[in-house]
Formats: C-alpha cells, sequence, structure tokens
C-alpha cells in the first residue's frame, strides 16, 4: 500500500461522510473499521454469547474470519447498515472492542486488507496511532458531544436526542479509557475540531491537506 489515509476520531465526529468525500476526491479506498467490531457485536447478540465473555468473544471472532475467508469480514455485505447500527450494537460494541484479543485480530485484517490496495482511506479510533503510526495523512478529528448527538439525530430522525447523546458520551469514555488502544489523537494527526465548521470545510481543510 502506497498511500493511507487515516481518519480517527470519537462517535459521530462525522468520520464517515469526510471518509467518502476523500475516496471520491482522491479515488481512495474505503474502509469503516467500526463496521467490523459492531459485526461481531450482532453476531454475539444473535448468538447469545455475553459480550463479556472474553474468551467465548474471542472464539467467534476467530470463527466469523473462518467463515468470511479473512478479510472480507471487512466490507462482509451481508450485514445491513441499520442492523449494525441499532441500539443493542450500539451497546454492546463497546465492551466488544475493549477485548485485546479481538483488536489484535481485526487490527491484522485490516492491514491485510490495506495491503492488497494501493491507496485507501481508513475510518477508525487507533488507525493513525496503533495500525498504521506511519500512515501518509492523520486526521483526528472530534466535535462536542451535544453537536455530534444534534448531527446524528438530524441524520437517523427516528432515535431522541438525549438516547444518542447519552449513548456518545457513553462510547466516547469506553474508547479513551480502554487498556488496549484507547483513543486518543496521533501526535502527528491534523485535528480538527468541526463543531462550528460546516460540512464543507471540514472536508476543503482535509483534501488540501491531502494534496500536500
Ligand atoms: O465508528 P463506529 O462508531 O461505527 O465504531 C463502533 C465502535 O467500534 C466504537 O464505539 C469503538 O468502540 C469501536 N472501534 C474501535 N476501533 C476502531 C473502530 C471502532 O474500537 N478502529
Amino acid at each position: 500500500v502506497n498511500t493511507v489515509v487515516a481518519v480517527d476520531g470519537p462517535a459521530a465526529a462525522g468520520k464517515t461522510t469526510t471518509c467518502l468525500a476523500l475516496a471520491r476526491s482522491f479515488d481512495l479506498h474505503y474502509l469503516e473499521s467500526g463496521r467490523t467490531y459492531r459485526i461481531i457485536a450482532f453476531e454475539a447478540i444473535q448468538r447469545k454469547i455475553p459480550v463479556e465473555n472474553t474468551r467465548k468473544i474471542t472464539g467467534l471472532c476467530d470463527e466469523l474470519i473462518t467463515e468470511s475467508r479473512s478479510a472480507t469480514l471487512l466490507t462482509s455485505d451481508r450485514y445491513e447498515p441499520e442492523t449494525l447500527r441499532a441500539t443493542p450494537v450500539n451497546v454492546a460494541v463497546s465492551t466488544v472492542a475493549k477485548i485485546a484479543e479481538v483488536r489484535q485480530r481485526v487490527t491484522s485484517l485490516i492491514r491485510l486488507w490495506a495491503g492488497a490496495q494501493t491507496r485507501c482511506v481508513i475510518e477508525g479510533r487507533d488507525i493513525g496511532t496503533t495500525i498504521f503510526p506511519a500512515a501518509t495523512v492523520k486526521f483526528y478529528l472530534t466535535a462536542r458531544p451535544e453537536v455530534r448527538a444534534m448531527r446524528r439525530v438530524r441524520q437517523e430522525r427516528a432515535a431522541s436526542y438525549e438516547n444518542v447523546l447519552g449513548d456518545v458520551i457513553r462510547r466516547d469514555e469506553a474508547d479513551m479509557s480502554r487498556a488496549s488502544s484507547p483513543l486518543v489523537p496521533a501526535e502527528d494527526a491534523i485535528r480538527i475540531d468541526t463543531s462550528e465548521l460546516t460540512f464543507e470545510q471540514v472536508v476543503s481543510r482535509m483534501t488540501a491537506a491531502c494534496r500536500n
């Protein structure tokens, strides 16, 4: 892989929309790494495996990797985006993502996927810090929790503001406090607080940084 653009940051900071815009502008392959953690959490719920059971969740992770012939688990289209974004998955996913053994496996899958591309943009929580510390360009997108929650409510009309804000704050805490690859900006990441910026302004800053 020649070019890796790493986009990290807390939940609902606008990573997906801006990554898709970058992917289009620069013809990059796009990977949403959180989806894999969501798939594992979803399958755990389906199979009634308690997400706190590290050993069983790691086993499930291995099983899913084998079933889907490794890296395709990352890009599997077997799962509806709405299902993976539903509340039960939102609640379970942070616990799954805390398990070091699961993180190791997902990290290997992402590196494997990226190795097959020449140019890619990957969004997540630990792309610039752990998975690709030598990424070509790194961004850390953030915004005040209230702004992130409000944007998400507008996007998914059904959800209530209080519930979404609660979920955003809870996931921020879980992501920032875990022992294995906690969410922190990489030292060399370009930090963008999008609270007072429009989508176009964020994309134009990111695009300018990628051109340099
Ligand atoms: O990005 P998204 O919100 O879909 O990610 C779902 C969850 O997966 C996050 O709350 C986080 O706990 C976990 N995650 C992670 N590392 C990544 C991507 C996501 O721990 N690289």
